[in-house]
């Protein structure tokens, strides 16, 4: 089910996911795309009905906590470190199961437990990672947050996490409160570039969507209460927009998977309401978007794709949605020239579908058509 680095792999009469109508033969050599070549009509002729097939390239997910096992932190922290890791490899290997072959982990795992879990358990996920993150805790003057950012740089990590607001756990009237003070805020900008670190900032909205636009952050993560105004703004600069709308309706379910209290399922809602709001005006406005889903545990890792399905309800096409998902967010991590796109020289990460992935219905009839997961690199290229 997961082809790992391909030394040699030929598909031969597959169809490209996005281009309608005609068939490729694909060469794999040593984990690149090497050729790419449209497929000669007389081939196509003897192809059996029911036995197309379609490639993807691997999905990008730009936000998910992979080392987190709990909804609630607390609740982490009464399993013995053996199970923690465990459950671990497992959100590693579901991530990888579903298509997802590079992610973007949005706080909580460091290079160290990605390189042991990829060497240990050989689950070749791709992780850019933001080990700590810096949130209400260090809103204690630039000293402290240097002193703080430094030993986030000791870890390798290649990002930096701003908590800029509040989140599920705030109360509605307070949410886009800003965390930290604006000089404070671009000091660790400013202080993350200088070091050649990239900058992921969680903010629900207000005024941190402005300071992350004039302080030329990567992007912005969640933003539900975008405005119109924000959203044009967003657009001219080169700040992408990480809106992970799935997992706010699956909060609001008191009867779905994660199955919270009355107070935290009505906060959920109504971010979920002003998020396809956000999404119409940044569609219009032309911003960059990114998939990312924010899911951290058992039952979320692995079901990724609805992700799509949310970006479709607020108003993506599909194929806007898949770019968000495959080369705009290989754009946004600063991979767009090896990630992201089945193309000659590319790196073959990808998915093999028995079914046209642009007409699937939905996550689900994605998820449950998948044949096989390509990555192309070797674990010991990504440790
Ligand atoms: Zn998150």
């Amino acid at each position: 089910m997961i082809h790992k680095h391909p030394e040699l792999q030929t598909f031969n009469d597959i169809f490209i996911a996005g281009i309608e109508g005609r068939r490729f033969d694909v060469v794999i050599k040593d984990g690149r795309f090497s050729s790419i070549t449209e497929a000669e009509p007389h081939q196509v002729e003897s192809n059996l009905a029911g036995t197309d097939l379609w490639l993807s390239p691997g999905i990008i997910d730009l936000h998910t906590h992979l080392a987190w096992t709990d909804f609630d932190h607390s609740d982490q922290l009464k399993r013995d470190a053996n199970q923690i890791e465990i459950m671990q490899a497992q959100a590693f290997e579901a991530t990888l199961r579903t298509g997802v072959t590079t992610a973007r982990d949005a706080g909580g795992i460091l290079p160290s437990t990605v390189q042991h879990l990829v060497q240990q358990y050989q689950h070749p996920l791709r992780v850019q990672t933001s080990s700590d993150m810096i949130g209400a805790a260090d809103a204690r003057g630039l000293k402290h947050l240097e002193q703080r950012m430094a030993e986030i740089f000791a870890t390798g990590a290649g990002w930096i996490k701003i908590m800029a607001t509040g989140g599920l756990g705030a109360p509605t009237e307070k949410v886009v409160d800003p965390i930290f003070s604006e000089e404070e805020f671009s000091f660790i900008v400013r202080n993350a570039h200088a070091h050649d670190k990239k900058v992921l900032v969680h903010t629900w909205g207000g005024v941190t969507i402005d300071w992350s636009i004039q302080a030329g952050v990567e992007s912005i993560e969640h933003g539900m209460f975008l405005t119109e105004d924000q959203a044009g703004r967003l657009a001219n600069s080169r700040v992408a927009f990480v809106p992970t709308t799935s997992i706010y309706r699956i909060a609001a379910d008191p009867k779905g998977v994660l199955a919270l209290n009355p107070i935290i399922c009505d906060r959920a809602a109504r971010a979920a309401e002003c998020h396809s709001k956000a999404i119409h005006y940044a569609k219009r406005e032309g911003v960059r978007i990114g998939f990312g889903t924010d899911y951290a545990t058992p039952a979320l890792h692995g079901y990724n794709l609805q992700e799509l399905d949310t970006l479709i309800d607020y108003g993506l096409t599909r194929r806007e949605a898949w770019q968000a998902a495959t080369k705009s967010a290989a754009d946004i991590l600063g991979s767009g020239n090896e990630l992201g796109q089945i193309a000659e020289g590319f790196i073959a990460d990808a998915v093999v579908f028995k079914v046209d992935p642009y007409e699937a219905h939905n996550a689900e009839a994605l998820r449950s058509n998948i044949i096989a997961v390509i990555t192309g690199a070797k674990e010991a290229e990504l440790i």
